[in-house]
């Protein structure tokens, strides 16, 4: 299900790069191999009914051979013991089959048991996991610090996708990632936002160790902008409404506008209420991060976090969101992913990685000389 599913999302992909023929060759070969094992579970089934049916009439036989011969029973008293018999034997036939549909289901409840003990063991928070609205978004005050950051992804051998990473992202200032693509830019998002954990160091928020309780009441003060943006099948307005369900239409218009995407929507006959299809298929690739932008703004987050997500805008479309970045600024703490030199002009700290370790930290001059807070002109202190 996994392949098909993959196989129609890819669709573009696979038509136009005329890829049919050998998808469904690949559609064919496990279509096979299904239909041979659905045919040897019927043939395994039946042999077991085949034995069971044939031990059952020779155990039959065999007592009414020795009730007669042996025990010289007579016909009428054969004739009732074979009636309370044909009486029962429905109730053993039951007892069996359940049995044979419990031995079918205990390797799957194995498997779920095993899921069940893996997902409680990565369980965040123990005690049940708190609501969402028990937990108090974090208001910032002196920054987050990573001290000596170190993490490998399972299964690297041996390779760190980050290395002893020291920085310190203060609070209400944007602060910009770059580096080549896998220099470890998403994974130290990810650990900024407690969704991986390091291997060796710590994130300090505001000089407490991030863990447990502090954990959620960073998330929720989050807004996260993915490279990917995931939205669901469903109209504008559902997409909205689940990052925020109070959101009043002004509230939605406004974060719409402020991620340059009010026009759009207003432009579409039945606006918030169009459907945007699965994963936002109606929409183009620029509509959806600004709608993605959007919703996380719409939860009035003290810290964005964009993943490279103007790289699918159009020049004028990220003149927008920069600007809509800079009324951000100054507001909430801004933490940008960024490949164009356009996004990280304005930043108040770009952080350069480089094969997973820190090649540089600079910036913003604040001195107040002319263009003083752009990066060629910034003073380089890592
Ligand atoms: P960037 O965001 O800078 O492009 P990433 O943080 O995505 O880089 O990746 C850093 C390194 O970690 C890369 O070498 C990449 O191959 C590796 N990596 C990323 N995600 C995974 C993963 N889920 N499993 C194993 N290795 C990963």
């Amino acid at each position: 299900m996994g392949g098909i599913t993959d196989q129609l999302n890819g669709i573009k992909d696979i038509k136009s790069n005329m890829l049919e023929a050998s998808r469904i060759r690949w559609l064919e070969d496990w279509s096979e191999r299904i239909g041979g094992e659905r045919l040897e579970h019927t043939r395994i089934r039946m042999n077991s009914q085949l034995c069971y049916k044939l031990a059952a009439s020779v155990i039959i036989g065999c007592f009414i051979y020795f009730s007669v011969v042996s025990f010289r029973m007579q016909g009428e008293q054969v004739l009732l013991i074979v009636l309370i018999f044909s009486r029962l034997w429905p109730r053993f036939i039951g007892i069996q089959a359940n049995l044979q549909q419990i031995a079918a289901a205990v390797p799957a409840f194995t498997a779920l048991r095993e899921l069940q003990k893996e997902c409680f063991d990565a369980t965040e928070i123990s005690g049940g996991g708190a609501a969402e609205h028990d937990v108090k978004p974090l208001q910032i005050a002196s920054g987050i610090e990573c001290r000596n950051l170190s993490f490998r992804y399972e299964g690297s051998a041996g390779a760190y996708a980050l290395r002893g990473i020291q920085l310190h992202i203060r609070p209400k200032e944007m602060t910009a990632i770059v580096g080549p693509s896998g220099a470890g830019k998403s994974t130290l998002v990810d650990i900024l936002m407690g969704l991986l954990q390091p291997e060796s160091g710590q994130v300090m928020i505001d000089g407490q160790p991030l863990t447990g309780r502090n954990l959620l009441s960073l998330r929720r003060s989050i807004g996260y902008v993915p490279q990917d943006p995931l939205l669901f099948n469903g109209t504008i307005r559902d997409n909205l409404l689940m990052m925020e369900p109070h959101a009043t239409e002004e509230e939605l218009y406004e974060a719409l506008h402020f991620a340059a995407a009010g026009e759009f929507v207003a432009r579409l006959p039945q606006g918030l209420d169009t459907m945007i299809g699965d994963r936002g298929i109606r929409l183009s690739g620029g509509e959806r991060q600004r709608l993605v932008l959007a919703r996380a703004i719409l939860r009035k987050p003290s810290i964005l976090v964009l993943d490279e997500a103007t790289s699918a805008l159009d020049m004028e479309n990220e003149a927008k969101i920069q600007e809509a970045l800079d009324r951000l600024k100054g507001h909430m703490t801004l933490i940008i992913i960024a490949h164009r030199p356009s996004t990280i002009r304005n930043a108040d700290q770009v952080i350069t990685l480089e094969q997973g370790r820190l090649a540089g930290i600079t910036q913003a001059g604040k001195e107040g000389t002319a263009g003083a807070e752009t990066p060629q002109s910034a003073r380089v202190v890592g």
